[in-house]
């Protein structure tokens, strides 16, 4: 999101700014979704982990810019290692809305940037996740993403986006249960006949493809949304924020119900390293944790469908 946003928004001379900055010429290689080396940060803290979490994108810091960034941010993908740039999202006027949210382009190797080791996590490995801390640290002003109100509607539309993206990958990971189910309900013999010929089992495996099949039609509809803002507006909106959502929550929750089915109908073997199936059951929780766990999702689609103000 922060190299497409140095990619595609910013002015030439601003792009070569920042790409001379040691990593940022990472921000210019990335496309959406890449991530590799680049960070989206999504919230700032205190120095200690926070637990009075604010949305992802509605973040909470006395900064701005040309102001220290002075807290602490968990989590962030590349974190602990990898990443030499990262997109920190941030609050400079929590009052101000819109106007009062900035994306700041903060060079890992700047004075102030302290970063802890990589959290050892369930699954995931392959994405590195641990602390990072600012302490009074200042870059150029032109390392702010855009200016005051469009870097909101630039968190919102990678929000969007994500949701959307995230439920891409629910889907792929449902695909391969579906597959690795697919062999073993055919070879495995339970009482004289494949597990697959057994009623009890044709019902769940009947609801593992409702699973797929609805999580692939509500995500290649919302794909279709976000790319038609002339009809369904802006992907940057609150409604399809909203909207998209609803595709991350549904997908995510399909895939943690699938994996656990998936492993209840391979008893031990689904929890073996040989079967193939743990790795997925590890890796899927956190789809459904990631962009802010199963709450603010669901804050997110009251607040647009029921007008909903207070949180
Ligand atoms: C592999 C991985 C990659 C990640 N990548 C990134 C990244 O690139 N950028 C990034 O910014 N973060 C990233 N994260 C962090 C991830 O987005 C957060 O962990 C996630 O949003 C949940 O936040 P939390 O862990 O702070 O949980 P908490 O905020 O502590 O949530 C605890 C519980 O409180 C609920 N809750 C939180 N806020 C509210 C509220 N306002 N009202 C009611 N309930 C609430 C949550 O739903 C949850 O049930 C990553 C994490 C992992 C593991």
């Amino acid at each position: 999101m922060g190299g497409l946003a140095v990619r595609v928004r910013r002015r030439r001379d601003q792009r070569r700014r920042v790409r001379d900055v040691p990593g940022g010429d990472v921000a210019r290689r990335l496309r959406p979704g890449d991530g590799r080396q680049l960070l989206g940060v999504g919230r700032l803290a205190d120095r200690r982990p926070v637990r009075e979490s604010p949305p992802d994108g509605a973040l909470h810091a006395p900064v701005s810019p040309d102001r220290p960034l002075v807290r602490h941010k968990l989590w962030p993908t590349n974190s602990g290692g990898p990443a030499d740039l990262f997109a920190v999202f941030c609050t400079t006027d929590p009052a101000a809305g819109d106007e009062g949210f900035a994306i700041v382009y903060v060079p890992a190797d700047t004075p102030g940037v302290a970063q802890g080791k990589p959290y050892r996590k369930a699954g995931m490995s392959g994405d590195w996740n641990g602390d990072v801390w600012f302490d009074n640290v200042r870059v150029p002003r032109e390392f702010r993403a855009h200016r005051p109100g469009t870097d909101a509607k630039a968190a919102r539309a990678f929000i969007s986006s994500a949701n959307v993206g995230t439920a891409a990958q629910c889907i792929g990971v449902m695909r391969n249960i579906y597959e690795i189910l697919k062999n073993w309900c055919d070879t495995r013999v339970v009482a004289g006949k494949p597990l697959k010929e057994h009623t009890i089992t044709a019902a769940v495996l009947a609801d593992i493809v409702v699973a797929v099949e609805t999580s692939r039609a509500e995500t290649y509809l919302k794909a279709r949304m976000l790319d038609r803002p002339d009809v369904y507006g802006p992907r940057h909106s609150p409604q399809m924020l909203a909207r998209t959502r609803v595709t991350k929550l549904y997908a995510s929750d399909q895939l943690t119900s699938v994996a656990n089915k998936a492993m209840d109908l391979m008893g031990s073997f689904g929890y073996a390293r040989e079967g193939d199936l743990e790795k997925h059951w590890r890796d899927s929780k956190i789809l459904s944790l990631w962009m802010g766990g199963r709450a603010l999702p669901q804050l997110d689609i009251a607040r647009w469908y029921f007008d909903a103000h207070s949180y």
